[in-house]
């Protein structure tokens, strides 16, 4: 007959386990998932830390996020700025005001600048590519990263070879009938899976990601979540909790924990060891300490707002999101004393993931 194991000394182990062989079983990923013993985050805390330092020692890498749209032709069920917000106040930066934005932020300390919006069709591809080529001209030094969505691969590819280096798009979730309780049926599950294999065979360095807590999540799909990173192996995994906005279908529900973040950010270190893991903004929100507690549970990226003050109240994915005033050099030094309070370093780098060297 088999012993019924010790709770508390089996679920040490298993994070011992995927400390050792970053691998683990789908039970075991649900158990470390749900373990409630006491001191047990403070122990996967440590190894993710631990690992975080081995790779990029004690620095932070800066992103510089510009949401150049809030226009947006989906309606995706939780997000803010969907197409059926008809409360939503809409603004787009012209190619001058995104390239200034970027300046400033050169001048600041940046060598990343993220490019975020609603999927709009105003930005066509020769816009895009015209944007990116510009941003590359100006500061042949930094990185680019876009993260507008769902494309052809063949826009993809002009992007790249305009000189984008990075693209960020989310998964959300790795299964396809939780996918569809969050998105209208015209969004496809395969879709954008089919996206993320694209923008990984032209060559991107990618990030993909999904919200912790979203509407009808349960520990099968944050265990298939993982189970996905694992096998695509990004260079970038984006999460955080998932936070109602008072205008989508989702206003009435719980917004993601803290804790349920925290534990998935080491889970992930301790899974794709040399991944690039921001502290997002959403976690800033839900906890006035979140993006330090995410530092300190693993994650080694930050991305201070580099949008214009007069239009960063308007790209409101949920609510409450923090940082809507500031100007972006308060952003940048806010951020720097944040991160040195839990003993690290914000860098001046492009931060590239560690298999993509400089050229
Ligand atoms: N249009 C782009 C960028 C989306 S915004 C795209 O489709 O990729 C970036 C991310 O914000 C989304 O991928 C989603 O994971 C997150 N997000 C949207 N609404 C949110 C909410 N209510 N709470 C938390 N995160 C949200």
């Amino acid at each position: 007959m088999m012993l019924e194991p010790d709770k508390r000394s089996y679920c040490f182990g298993v994070a011992d386990k995927l400390e050792a062989e970053r691998d683990l079983t789908d039970d075991e990923f649900s158990a470390v998932l749900l373990c409630d013993e006491p001191g047990f985050d403070e122990y996967l805390s440590e190894k993710a830390r631990a690992i975080r330092e081995k790779y990029y020692g004690k620095a932070v890498y800066l992103r510089g996020l510009i949401e150049f749209t809030n226009y947006c032709k989906n309606n995706c069920y939780y997000c803010g700025i969907r197409r059926g917000n008809a409360n939503a106040e809409r603004y787009r930066l012209s190619e001058e005001q995104i390239i200034s934005c970027c300046d400033m932020g050169y001048d600041l300390g940046f060598r990343t600048f993220v490019l975020q919006g609603g999927e709009d069709p105003y930005y066509t591809d020769d816009k895009v590519v015209s944007i990116v080529k510009a941003i590359k001209e100006g500061h042949p030094d930094c990185a680019v990263t876009l993260s507008i969505g769902e494309r052809e691969k063949d826009s993809y590819q002009k992007f790249f070879d305009a000189g984008a280096d990075r693209y960020l798009l989310r998964h959300e979730t790795a299964d396809k009938e939780h996918y569809e309780m969050l998105h209208p049926s015209e969004l496809s599950f395969d879709h954008r899976m089919q996206c993320l294999r694209d923008l990984k065979e032209i060559g991107y360095q990618v990030g993909c990601g999904m919200m912790v807590g979203s509407p009808y999540q349960k520990t099968e799909h944050l265990v298939k979540d993982l189970r996905f990173l694992q096998g695509f192996k990004p260079e970038m995994v984006g999460i955080g909790p998932f936070i109602p906005h008072h205008d989508t279908q989702f206003a009435d529900c719980e917004a993601g924990t803290v804790d349920m973040t925290l534990r998935l950010l080491s889970m992930i270190r301790l899974l794709l060891p040399d991944v690039l893991l921001p502290a997002t903004t959403a976690l800033g929100t839900i906890d006035p300490r979140g993006r330090e507690k995410g530092i300190l549970a693993g994650a080694n990226v930050v991305m201070p707002n580099l949008s214009p003050s007069d239009v960063r109240g308007k790209y409101l994915l949920y609510d409450n999101k923090i940082c809507t005033g500031d100007e972006a050099a308060e952003c940048i030094r806010c951020m720097a004393m944040r991160i040195s309070s839990v003993g690290y370093e914000t860098v001046v780098s492009r931060g590239d993931h560690a298999a993509f060297g400089m050229e």
